[in-house]
């Protein structure tokens, strides 16, 4: 592989990733190594990959951020972590009308995924008998909308009363490789991450779990994330780019440039050609004006505001899809088309061979 030049492994890459084969460690590498000569190419080859398996559609997805602050957990990207002195809102759980409310203005502005989001280590029952109210009354008022919970490390049971309740998706990122994990947090382990991913789909949920970058992370440990989370088969892959806070461990800490984003979005979609790959936090302050060609990478983004932090107003996400050439998915739209690969049958009847033809 090392004697090809990049023009050849690129074709390569793109070659597999079109047929849904994966796409190997030193190939990831060397897209995340690749210059910024080579980006406009490196985007093709990706963007040819996004509009075999997604076309032209954008997924929206909008958060609802339940109960924000506070959280005794210490991950060091993070604005609502034990000790930040980050100027974020701060408060307990929303009632379940407001966030009917807001998920219904989301929805209203073209959102086909609500993600009911609280910060903590981990739900109580208590709270999750809560959310799985406010799930039913989402799912009341728009049974066709999507909605994926997010509240943390889940204990026995908890994965299946969601599940239960009608929620659609469970979203826990793995966020760092397994090696890089100690350094940005102390309260809880990459397993423990992995594991409630794993109960999450076992119980029928639909696995999100994706990752953050723009920590200090070397290549090979966004690699060995990106392996990582192939592994649990998620069905949705969240790419966040680090937004730091003043009052965490990692604030003012700006290392990524708009064209490292674009190639590090260029290797999840490599990484995962016909799976969901979702830009998240930090897609306006690191990708400022090249934003509009990581629609050609990834099919899906966040509508408005963060957990914490604005985004840009929800008129302007849909004003760039449109400019770019790119529509909004509709509940009538499957996110992943039935995949070309699991639908092809190699013959093996009929001429040229001794079988029976399929007459
Ligand atoms: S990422 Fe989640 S668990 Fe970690 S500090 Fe933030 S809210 Fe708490």
């Amino acid at each position: 592989m090392i004697d090809k030049t990049f023009d050849e492994l690129l074709s390569a890459i793109t070659t597999k990733a079109l047929r849904g084969d994966p796409v190997d460690r030193d190939e990831l590498l060397a897209v995340l190594a690749s210059t910024d000569d080579d980006l406009l190419d490196v985007i093709a080859g990706a963007g040819r990959v996004r509009r075999m398996f997604f076309g032209r559609r954008v997924k929206l997805n909008y958060l609802v951020n339940m109960k924000s602050g506070m959280c005794p957990e210490d991950c060091g990207y993070c604005s609502q972590r034990l000790g930040s002195t980050a100027e974020i809102l701060k408060y307990s759980w929303i009632d379940t009308d407001e966030a009917a409310q807001h998920a219904r203005s989301a929805i209203n502005a073209g959102a086909k995924r609500v993600c009911l989001v609280a910060a903590g280590r981990g739900p109580g029952d208590r709270d999750i008998e809560r959310i799985a109210e406010t799930v039913a009354v989402i799912k009341g008022s728009a049974p066709q909308v999507e909605v994926c919970v997010c509240l943390g490390l889940l204990k026995q049971g908890q994965a299946d009363r969601l599940r239960q309740a009608g929620t659609d998706a469970y979203n826990h990122n793995l966020n760092t490789s397994a090696g890089n994990y100690a350094r940005i947090c102390s309260t809880h382990t990459f397993s423990d991450r992995a594991d409630t991913v794993a109960a999450a789909k076992a119980a029928g949920l639909s696995p999100c779990s994706g990752a953050i970058v723009g920590m200090g992370e070397s290549d090979e440990d966004i690699v060995d994330v990106v392996l990582a989370l192939r592994e649990l088969r998620p069905d949705s892959v969240p790419v966040n780019f680090l937004i730091p806070f003043q009052g965490t461990p990692l604030g003012g800490h700006w290392e990524l440039t708009p064209q490292r984003c674009l190639r590090i979005l260029a290797m999840f979609r490599f990484a995962f050609p016909d799976v969901e790959v979702r830009v998240a936090g930090g897609r306006e302050i690191h990708l400022r004006t090249l934003q509009p060609l990581a629609l050609h990478l990834a099919n899906s983004i966040f509508l408005g505001d963060y957990l914490t932090s604005q985004g840009q107003p929800g008129r302007a996400d849909r004003e760039m899809i449109a400019d770019a050439g790119f529509v909004i998915e509709g509940f009538d739209q499957p996110t992943q088309s039935a995949r070309p690969r699991d639908l092809v049958i190699t013959r093996h009847r009929g001429a040229g061979t001794t079988a029976p033809a399929n007459t």
